[in-house]
């Protein structure tokens, strides 16, 4: 994916998700194939930019690696966003319907009145070494949780059976009802609680799941941690909440806590570490074994190593976009022994007659 998202939505890399929306908003409207002058290819290129941009892992995946990893995603089944669509089944006039039903939600972004029943979000904890936390990696994690039916597919129906026009809402999927108030009738309307907004209902319930489509069950869900990810930082999982009959999912949300470390810590894109040093290697120079988080390596300390100086090793640090890194800082501490003996007393002395 050589797109650049950012740039086709005109927008920086520092928006916020409220600024993705609006530039989707407007170049949406402006490229709708339904419009006057409007363009389809144009309109799914700015589409699947915002699919990316507007979900807090794929962006943070894209800006990490300029792709998402669709395959590295959940395993749950259903519809989970936009995940893996393909917007080249889009025809032309119906358009807009297929969008709704597709996306239930999303309908807002378009101004539209209905908006769907969603099924609840979950949040998940999830704890990191701190070298898990700099690295990145994917965390199979065990949810319970109401899934799609497996056997009917989210459907209800029992596998190769018909469904029918729900009799409870005659197709409509929704009922109104008529209320009396002091200001006038108005009218209320709400999901037929028969076909769950279905419009259909089954002619044979599914055995499984008794018409319902959901199914409460444990589910392995593969959560990508991008590298750097700091202590308290939140990714959210678009479809990966509970399912729910005749609406979309909720989402997951998965809280990073990552465990402090003993050697290192954090410093934007750099790594900090500690080296203890002697107080003659700092006059003389010497070469040191040091830790990193990609294994012990060596460093040279210069002579007259001042207490305040840092080394940096280059490319030991966080990894950044494009397979760059930070670098690791070595703040030298020079360590005093807790008692000289006589010779070191006496050699000591010379120095000080030297004027060290
Ligand atoms: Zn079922
Ligand atoms: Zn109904």
């Amino acid at each position: 994916m050589a797109k650049d998202y950012y740039q086709l939505l005109g927008i920086d890399k520092k928006a916020s998700k409220e600024d993705i929306k609006k530039a989707f908003r407007t170049l949406a409207h402006k490229y709708h194939p339904d419009k006057k002058g409007g363009d389809e290819a144009k309109f799914k290129e700015v589409s699947e930019a915002y699919s990316v941009l507007s979900d807090d892992k794929k962006r943070a995946e894209y800006d990490a690696y300029g792709k998402t990893f669709a395959g590295a995603g959940p395993s749950a089944g259903g519809a989970t966003g936009f995940e893996g669509f393909d917007f080249s089944q889009f025809g032309g006039a119906d358009f807009d319907i297929d969008l709704n039903d597709i996306f239930g939600g999303f309908s807002d972004i378009f101004g539209g009145g209905r908006r769907e029943q969603r099924g609840r979000d979950i949040s998940i904890d999830i704890e990191l070494t701190f070298k898990e936390s700099i690295f990145g990696l994917t965390r199979r994690v065990l949810v319970t949780k109401d899934s799609t039916c497996n056997r009917c597919s989210g459907s209800g129906a029992e596998p190769n059976t018909k469904t029918k026009t729900c009799p409870t809402c005659n197709g409509k999927g929704q009922v109104v009802e008529s209320r009396r108030s002091p200001f006038g009738v108005f009218s209320v309307t709400s999901p037929c609680a028969t076909c769950h907004g279905r419009r259909v209902v089954p002619e044979k319930p599914c055995t499984h799941c008794h018409g319902s489509g959901v199914e409460r069950r444990e589910e392995e869900i593969a959560v990508f941690i991008p590298a750097g990810i700091d202590n308290g930082q939140v990714i959210r999982m678009t479809g990966l909440g509970e399912a729910i009959s005749g609406g979309g999912p909720g989402d997951l949300y998965v809280k990073v806590h990552v465990h402090a470390d003993k050697k290192f810590r954090k410093e934007g894109f750099n790594l900090v570490t500690d080296l203890p040093i002697k107080v003659s290697d700092a006059l003389l120079g010497a070469e040191y074994s040091i830790d990193t988080l990609d294994g012990p390596t060596a460093i040279n300390v210069p002579p007259l190593q001042s207490v305040d100086e840092i080394l940096r090793i280059k490319g030991k640090g966080v990894p950044m976009e494009r397979g760059r890194r930070g670098d690791l800082l070595i703040r030298v501490r020079v360590e005093f022994p807790h008692k000289l003996s006589r010779e070191a007393k006496d050699l000591l002395s010379k120095l000080k007659g030297e004027g060290i």
